[in-house]
């Protein structure tokens, strides 16, 4: 480790996260399940990840597809205004986002809809679920709408019983996990705890839950289970339609959680709260639960949808417009990264949920 002395203080100065998670562990004598572990990382009102730090652009830790690219929110606009169009133009609906971060997908979907669909735009009572206090700011001027509101959580957001269109990306990501093992004596949690020594570190707990689960690795995520349950049981009695955009799996994935700080991976247990934490999510459970609200699905990788909702031509039609070409580059190197199986193309998945009954 070279670097100036600020610079090497910075890399071993424990952060204020680090410090009261410390303390905590210590008062209460028992770990902290992965669950827990994430929702102080992330969450706590101090030194949370998403109460303190900006995570987001060049000069956050990460870079999400509405920031990549304007053409990805301007397609998922277009979409959803194609469902609501197939549902008989409800007025008024909501237009909930979960997590909008800087607010660019929700002020494109709503630049296009002033275009093309005005209905669509006057309709909307557009619901933000955000509790990051500087993200709500920055969206606040980035979004206008007259009909607009803010949300600590989806269930206020819903509080209008009417029709519900709903978007959500690397929002279900953040929303923290359990992560069980199989040893030689059976099922145990995954926490974390402080070793003699004072560092943190992983440690096994007693779990009562019972796992069928076929290996030794089990994660579940019972708050976006949650949060799932909440937007099926609303598409189910008073129709509508989500796209929920996010990395994941349907089958087959162990051990996903990861730390990424200044756009690279990070050890999870470093830098607590200033390290982003996520985890892949399980598609396969949300398909499952939509089945049993008898909701229509559909799930495909990013470059699939982005496709099949022509990208391509709305690229060919930007070549021809009177842009500079760096404008143009610009445009197709975004588009590239939406859609290449080697970055974004294949590993982000988009679940399609449709109160229509017709697969989306
Ligand atoms: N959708 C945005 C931002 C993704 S980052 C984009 O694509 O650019 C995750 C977002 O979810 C942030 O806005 C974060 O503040 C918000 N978030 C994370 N956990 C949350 C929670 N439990 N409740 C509400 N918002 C949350």
């Amino acid at each position: 480790m070279e670097g100036s002395l600020p610079s090497l203080a910075k890399k071993i100065l424990l952060t204020a996260g680090d410090l009261k998670l410390r303390a905590l562990l210590e008062e209460r004598r028992a770990p902290l399940s992965v669950a827990d572990f994430m929702d102080f990382a992330l969450q706590d009102p101090e030194t949370g990840y998403y109460q303190k730090r900006l995570p987001l652009g060049q000069q956050g830790d990460f870079i999400t597809a509405p920031e990549i690219s304007p053409l990805f929110g301007e397609i998922v606009g277009a979409y959803l205004i194609y469902r609501w169009q197939e549902q008989e133009r409800p007025h008024p609906f909501s237009l909930v986002e979960l997590g909008p971060g800087r607010g660019t997908l929700m002020a494109d979907i709503l630049r296009v809809a002033s275009k093309v669909a005005p209905a669509f735009y006057e309709g909307a009572r557009v619901r933000l679920v955000e509790r990051h206090p500087d993200l709500r700011c920055q969206q606040k001027e980035l979004i206008y709408h007259p009909q607009i509101t803010w949300h600590d959580s989806l269930e206020t957001a819903l509080e209008e019983k009417c029709p519900l269109f709903l978007v959500a990306n690397e929002f279900f990501d953040a929303l923290p996990i359990h992560q069980y093992e199989k040893g030689p004596n059976g099922w145990h949690e995954r926490g974390v705890t402080l070793t003699t020594d004072g560092a943190l570190s992983w440690t096994l707990m007693p779990t009562e839950k019972s796992l069928d689960a076929n290996g030794v690795f089990f994660e579940s995520a019972p708050l976006g289970h949650a949060i799932m349950s909440q937007i099926l049981m609303h598409l189910k009695r008073h129709g509508g339609s989500a796209f929920i955009c996010d990395y994941g799996y349907e089958t087959g994935y162990t051990d996903t959680l990861q730390g990424v700080k200044d756009h690279g991976y990070q050890d999870v247990l470093s830098f607590v709260g200033e390290v982003d934490l996520s985890a892949h999510v399980d598609f396969g459970v949300f398909l499952t639960q939509a089945s049993g609200y008898n909701i229509a699905t559909r799930l495909m990788t990013q470059g699939d949808f982005l496709g099949e909702h022509f990208l391509e031509d709305r690229i060919e039609a930007l070549m021809k417009a009177p842009l500079s070409l760096t404008q143009k580059r610009a445009l197709q190197e975004g588009a590239r990264r939406l859609t290449d199986p080697k970055e974004m193309g294949v590993l982000f998945k988009v679940l399609l949920l449709d109160a229509n009954g017709e697969q989306p």
